[in-house]
């Protein structure tokens, strides 16, 4: 084998840097595997940005019997709430019943109960209010027909940091990252994975090999497969949801909210990052779309709008109380015919071709457990012994900036820092994903100089 060969060759490679590649990398670190990532874009600048930003068991799952995911996901809520708990917080969460609500008052109650037994208990204490004990915290809601209100524990989290945050976990001396390079193609050579790249960023092919290839990638998962021609029968379902950032004080609200709406869904409302987060919606895409470059459409800002405004009439809430505005595809799996909303958010591994692994569905909540069972898979077709919840340990490096809100603004030694512990390329990587900022002026710096920032770091190093 020619140097360069011999150092572009590993023991594994991982396709997709979203929170699933993030935490795979860092159950194969933690077995000091060789171990490459490789992700197109910036790292979680896909689905793993654009999640509701919740570490939770899904309540909403226990309508379609899925007691052992819900079971699952607040068991793993649990652990990222201890494990990261700058990049988490534990929320009393209001579902507000009225009359004409889907979920009546008795069937929250017994809703809230299974949730908590399934948490063994172990969720702050759930309560249910009557309709004046709701107004009392929630004064700026409806009070026509509202009958009361079911109150329950769940967390929030900041996605993309947490996805950073395993990445810095995981890199040293067994394994490592790149961002902005794309998997073009992937082919046999021998024993090992030939795997071809382009940077984007500078247009360069490089080639890489390995033993064992995975893909977590997401929603992308069917359409990258089919490109790379890999024998894969289609299997995802793609539903898009889209968010909205509405400005603090657009809403008097003092805690997260879950809205029933008309068409029997349910959208969340949550205080976070100094504003408040609503979504999400649920629209079926053609399987050909091109799902890298979605956003909000105006169909579905107006849908979360009404619903807000039929909650809080009074509000004044409009399309002027938005900052700003996302959306991302859910990774389901396909499953017969069901609805979208009621496909199973379980994960499943497959084995397309001998050392070669694909993990999709799941939850943002559950990607620890999605992790260990793709590499649990691998090593047993290795014949070799797997260990479970080696991923339990602490992450070792924390972001610099954690969770807002924080009292001073961001400065410039900050940004400094982000340049050059955190792997940002871009200024869009240092505001969206390493700051996550949604009030520009909060930072005295513009994006050229952030860019200039970068370039002198990169310069430099
Ligand atoms: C609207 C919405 C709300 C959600 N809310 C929640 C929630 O509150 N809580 C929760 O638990 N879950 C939630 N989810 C689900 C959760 O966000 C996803 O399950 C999770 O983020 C998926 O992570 P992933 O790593 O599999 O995918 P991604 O984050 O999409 O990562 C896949 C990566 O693969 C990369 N990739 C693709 N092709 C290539 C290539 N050729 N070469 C290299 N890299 C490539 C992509 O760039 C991408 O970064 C939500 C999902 C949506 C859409």
């Amino acid at each position: 084998m020619d140097k360069q060969k011999i150092k572009n060759t590993h023991e594994n490679i991982i396709i997709g840097g979203g929170i699933v590649g993030a935490g795979v990398l860092r159950e194969l670190s933690l077995r000091k595997e060789d171990t490459l990532l490789i992700e197109k874009g910036d790292f979680s600048s896909q689905t793993s940005q654009s999640s509701s930003k919740m570490l939770h068991g899904g309540i909403r799952y226990l309508e379609n019997f899925d007691f052992a995911l819900v079971r699952e996901a607040l068991k793993e809520k649990k652990t990222w709430t201890e494990l990261a708990p700058h990049l988490t917080k534990q929320e009393m969460f209001y579902i507000p019943v009225y009359k004409e609500s889907k979920w009546p008052l008795f069937f929250v109650r017994i809703g809230l109960f299974l949730y908590d037994l399934l948490s063994l208990f172990k969720n702050p204490k759930r309560r249910v209010l009557n309709a004046k004990q709701t107004l009392k915290d929630l004064p700026q809601l409806n009070s026509k027909n509202l009958r009361g209100a079911g109150v329950y524990s769940d967390a929030v989290v900041e996605d993309s940091k947490l996805a950073l945050e395993c990445i810095y976990d995981s890199i040293g001396p067994y394994s490592s990252a790149i961002n902005y390079a794309e998997v073009e193609s992937v082919e046999k050579e021998g024993e090992l994975w030939k795997i071809k790249v382009l940077r984007t960023l500078n247009n360069k092919e490089e080639t890489y090999y390995s033993r064992n290839l995975i893909f977590a990638t997401g929603p992308f998962t069917d359409q990258l497969l089919k490109k790379l021609e890999v024998k894969w029968e289609p299997k995802m379902i793609l539903s898009k949801g889209s968010h909205i950032w509405l400005s603090k004080g657009s809403l008097e609200l003092g805690h997260p909210m879950v809205l029933q709406t008309k068409d029997n869904r349910v959208i969340f409302v949550i205080p976070q990052r100094d504003a408040i987060l609503v979504g999400t919606t649920e629209k079926a895409l053609d399987p050909n779309s091109d799902i890298f470059n979605i956003q909000a459409s105006e169909e579905e800002i107006k849908y979360l709008i009404d619903v807000l405004n039929q909650y809080f009439p009074n509000s004044g809430v409009g399309k002027d109380s938005i900052l700003s505005t996302f959306a991302g595809v859910r990774p389901l799996v396909a499953e017969g015919s069901k609805e979208r909303g009621k496909v199973s958010r379980q994960h499943k591994v497959f084995s397309p071709e001998k050392n070669m692994y694909v993990v999709v569905g799941g939850k943002y909540t559950t990607f620890r457990v999605m992790a260990e069972d793709v590499v649990k898979r691998m090593f047993k077709d290795q014949g070799r012994p797997f260990k479970r919840d080696l991923s339990l340990a602490p992450l070792k490096k924390k972001s610099v900036i954690g969770m807002y809100p924080r009292e001073s603004k961001i400065t410039e030694e900050e940004v400094k820092k982000i340049i050059s512990e955190e792997f940002p390329k871009t200024s869009e990587d240092v505001i969206k994903r390493r700051l996550s900022l949604l009030y520009p002026d909060e930072l005295q710096l513009s994006n050229s100089q952030i860019e200039q920032m970068i370039n002198d770091f990169r310069s430099d190093n």
